[in-house]
């Protein structure tokens, strides 16, 4: 049994910028890093709206100066993944990986969110033989190939540009007329002569002998003018979205119908007390690297004034 102050539960920008505050705090956090150092955002190519990085940053980079500057006011990590939690007693419970026991004062959790895929039988078919939720990380098995999109937020764009770094072609998928991203990534992605947009087009399943060689796709699903259409590719990258990792938490937190922790106004304050939520895992708006990292100060100023009333 080890028991800890304060126990963060994530290493994205919520998770690390909570740990540099809670460390200066010398609530001595000791931080749980999941199943993906350095959070989502390592799943990007370059960080360009992050303040502070005029020339913009690779993501790795980034992630790294934050765990050091965390690292240097006295923060311990611990890699490995909680698989149970208790917050039902005080202080609260949590358990890595079946064996490590903690007990915390305060708990933040900052355990993102994940990407979402199409729901298909034939994605899971092919997953890791054609199918990727990230660009960055598989798109070097594509060069010179042609590859498909899904998504038409700045998610699938800013993968669509990176990929026609790479490929020979890429088609973006996108069931609506438009794309809902924002104006310089719509014009990044029009401009660019490699990719090929197909509005109005959802994927039906895709299709190869033991590894994705093409999709069959529907245009203008409903409509008199529906046709069956399809396109010979090599790979197919999901962007469309993400869900909070809170299956976790949910016999003990309020969420709300997707899954994301609910708390108090604009605060980072859970139903329960001492147990505060930042980063993604409780925002469904904004999912911003430099609003997680806001919300991750606010996670570790409240554990701090929590902890000190006890
Ligand atoms: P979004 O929710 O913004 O976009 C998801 C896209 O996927 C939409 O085009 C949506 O279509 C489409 N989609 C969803 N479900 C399906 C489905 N079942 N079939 C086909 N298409 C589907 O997610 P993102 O991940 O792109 O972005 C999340 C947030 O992160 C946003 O706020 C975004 O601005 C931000 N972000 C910012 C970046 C930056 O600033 N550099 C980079 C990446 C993300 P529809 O429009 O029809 O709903």
């Amino acid at each position: 049994m080890n028991k800890v102050k304060c126990l963060i539960i994530g290493s994205g920008p919520a998770g690390y910028t909570a740990a540099i505050y809670a460390s200066r705090a010398n609530l001595q956090p000791v931080l749980i890093e999941g199943p993906q150092l350095g959070g989502q955002l390592t799943t990007t190519t370059e960080v360009e709206n992050f303040p502070g990085y005029p020339d913009g940053v690779e993501p790795f980079t980034m992630m790294d100066d934050m765990r050091r500057q965390a690292e240097r006011f006295g923060t311990t990590f611990v890699s490995g993944i909680v698989t149970k939690v208790d917050f039902s007693v005080s202080p609260k419970k949590v358990i890595v990986e079946d064996e490590q026991e903690y007990e915390a004062d305060a708990v933040i959790i900052a355990t993102g969110a994940s990407a979402k895929y199409l729901g298909i039988e034939s994605e899971r078919t092919y997953k890791g033989r054609g199918v990727s939720a990230c660009a960055t990380c598989d798109g070097f098995f594509y060069r010179k190939k042609t590859v498909a999109v899904v998504g038409g937020g700045d998610t699938a764009c800013e993968e669509a540009n990176y990929l026609a770094g790479l490929c020979e072609k890429v088609y973006m998928i996108v069931r609506k007329p438009y794309l809902r991203a924002s104006e310089i990534m719509q014009q990044r992605v029009l401009n660019n002569p490699k990719i090929e947009v197909l509005f109005e087009h959802n994927t039906i399943q895709l299709t190869g002998e033991g590894k994705v060689q093409g999709a069959d796709l529907v245009y203008r699903k409903g409509e008199p003018d529906e046709e069956l259409r399809h396109i010979d590719i090599d790979g197919f990258f999901l962007a469309i979205g993400h869900h909070p990792n809170t299956e976790l938490f949910k016999d003990y937190l309020h969420r709300d119908a997707e899954g994301y922790i609910l708390v108090e106004g604009d605060s980072p304050r859970t139903n329960i007390p001492g147990v505060f939520a930042a980063g993604d895992c409780a925002d469904p708006h904004y999912r911003q690297a430099v609003v997680a990292a806001g919300s991750g100060a606010k996670a570790a100023i409240e554990a701090d004034k929590y902890i000190k009333s006890l």
